[in-house]
Parts: C-alpha cells; structure tokens; sequence
C-alpha cells in the first residue's frame, strides 16, 4: 500500500518501479487518483448546492484554465514571453493544481505534438481515434516519464525538477486549502449555506474534471472540428466555442501556424481571454519580451478559399 501511494507522489518512484513491458499498457494502480477524481463528483448528491459553490467551481476553473493555458501552454511550452525565475516558480504551481502532472511533463510532451503533429509520431493525434487524443494517451505506461531532453531550458531550475517530479502534491493541497477555505466561510457567513464539503466537491473535483476534459479537447476536438484559417502541416483547426471554453486556446489553427506567439487570437474579433490578461500581466511588469506572429508568414500560409 505505502509503495502504491508513493508511485503517486513521487514519479522517480513510480518509473523504477513499474514493471510493466508493454509500453502502450496501463498501469492501473498508477491511475487511480485519476479514476477517484472523476468518481468524487458523485459527492455533489450528498453535499448539495449552493450559489456559493457554484461561485467556486467556476472561478476555480477559470484560474487554473488561465494557469494551463498562459502558463504551462505559452510560457513552460513555447516560451512566448519571458519571466523572472520566482514567478516562474509560481507559474510552475499554479498550473500543477489543475491535477495535469508537472510542468516539465507538459511541456515536453506538447513540444512533441507540435514537432509530429497528427503522424504516427504524435502522441496525441485523433487520426489513432478520438479517445486516445483526449485522453488514452497519457495513461498509458508509455507516455508517463518527462522526457527531460526536450526541455533542456526548463530542467535547469531545481525548483521545476521537483514540482514535476512531486506534481500530485499540488492538487491534493488545493483540495485541502478549498476545504478550509470552505470550513472558515461557513463559520463566519452561514447565511450563505456552503461549507468546506461543498467548497472542496464543486471546487476541487467538479471544476477539476471540467477544467481536464475542456483542455483534453484541444487536443481531439481541435484536431477534427472547425475552420483551417492557415495552411499547416496536420488538421488543427479554430472552433470559436472551444477558444470561449479555453480562453482562447480554440485558436488552434492560428496556433500551430506560429506557435510562438504569445497571442493565439488574431483578429479582434477571435476572443483570447488569455492573451488579454498576460498583456495586463506586462503592463504590471510581471512578463516581458512578449512574442508576436510573422505577418510575412501569416500572409503566405492564409488560406485563400475554404472549402
Ligand atoms: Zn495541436
Ligand atoms: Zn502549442
């Protein structure tokens, strides 16, 4: 059992001990957290609602959707703008309370999917079905370890080698801290008629799951629905509704036409809630060096004629 809970917390752990030979099996024991937090929105039957609980799950989801998107997409992944190296700590853990692993692993798995984006090579492609692009992939033995050769720039830093090595402490911690949040607020404002059970199921494990199967689209429903603005080299897409959901990541096509843009919305009408707040970010000097697209190349690559 102890050796079980320490596969969950320590990923240096978890890969000596896995004895598992075929790489595209999956590691049961390895993946109960990830089967328990889908199962904990069963809870909603027993804590009940609130205005207040609602209130949570949303703002919960909306910050942590910014801490994928702004943080472990545009900054651990592509490097769209620059940080000092104490935000980027902060960065680092915010994005890991969305319970998607650690930083490192992130990163180093999307800059593959960018490099073989929907061929055999991608991890992630929905031309292997869509299941395994939202979601098979990463639970398989496989796609588990950080492939740290892919982020050299990032695993220079200590402090982003043991968030991603430790990242199930992350969530587990936020889940406590809604918990308490939750318990304080019930005793100070019980006329608002939440408390700490509600705060930790609609906060933690209702926003949670919506919050990891909105980001899993980008990667199956991204690929498959919506228009191609630019001529690119796989199926990515813009769907204005998943761009809404993601604040702003649904830009998909416009993405892996430069993806090193820090903004993924190109014109002023493709909302990119993302983009808005790092540039809000910079003007409070947090960030610098943002990075825009080539207009030269956006030209060359816009597609003409849809079809
Ligand atoms: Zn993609
Ligand atoms: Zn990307």
């Amino acid at each position: 059992m102890i050796k079980i809970i320490l596969k969950w917390f320590d990923n240096d752990f978890a890969s000596k001990q896995s004895n598992i030979n075929d790489d595209t099996a999956i590691d049961w024991k390895r993946i109960i957290p990830f089967i328990l937090l889908h199962l904990g929105c069963l809870f909603v039957l027993i804590v009940g609602q609130s205005t207040t609980a609602w209130l949570v799950m949303v703002i919960s989801y909306l910050v942590r959707m910014f801490a994928i998107t702004a943080f472990y997409h545009r900054y651990f992944a592509h490097k769209t703008f620059k940080t000092s190296r104490r935000l980027q700590t902060v960065f680092a853990v915010l994005g890991a309370t969305a319970t998607q692993r650690g930083p490192l692993w992130w990163a180093a798995h999307h800059r593959h999917h960018h490099i073989h984006s929907d061929t055999d090579k991608d991890a992630h492609s929905p031309t292997k079905g869509f299941w395994h692009s939202h979601m098979v992939w990463f639970l398989q033995r496989k796609n588990f370890e950080t492939d740290l050769n892919k982020v050299p720039d990032l695993a220079q830093f200590p402090a982003l080698r043991w968030i991603d090595r430790h990242d199930m402490l992350f969530p587990v911690l936020y889940a406590l801290f809604l918990f308490i949040l939750g318990t304080v607020i019930d005793l100070f404002f019980p006329s608002l008629g939440t408390n700490g059970a509600q705060f930790l199921v609609w906060g933690y494990f209702v926003s949670t799951v919506l919050l990891a199967h909105v980001t899993y689209s980008i990667n199956s429903l991204s690929h498959l629905i919506g228009k191609r603005d630019y001529d690119t080299q796989d199926g990515s897409r813009n769907h204005w509704l998943l761009a809404m959901l993601t604040l702003g990541e649904g830009w998909h096509n416009n993405h892996h036409c430069c993806p090193g843009s820090v903004r993924q919305g190109l014109t002023f009408w493709q909302i990119d809630v993302s983009y808005y707040l790092l540039r809000l970010l910079n003007k409070m000097g947090l960030i610098w060096d943002l990075k825009y697209p080539n207009q030269l190349l956006l030209e060359k690559k816009k597609v003409k004629v849809h079809v």
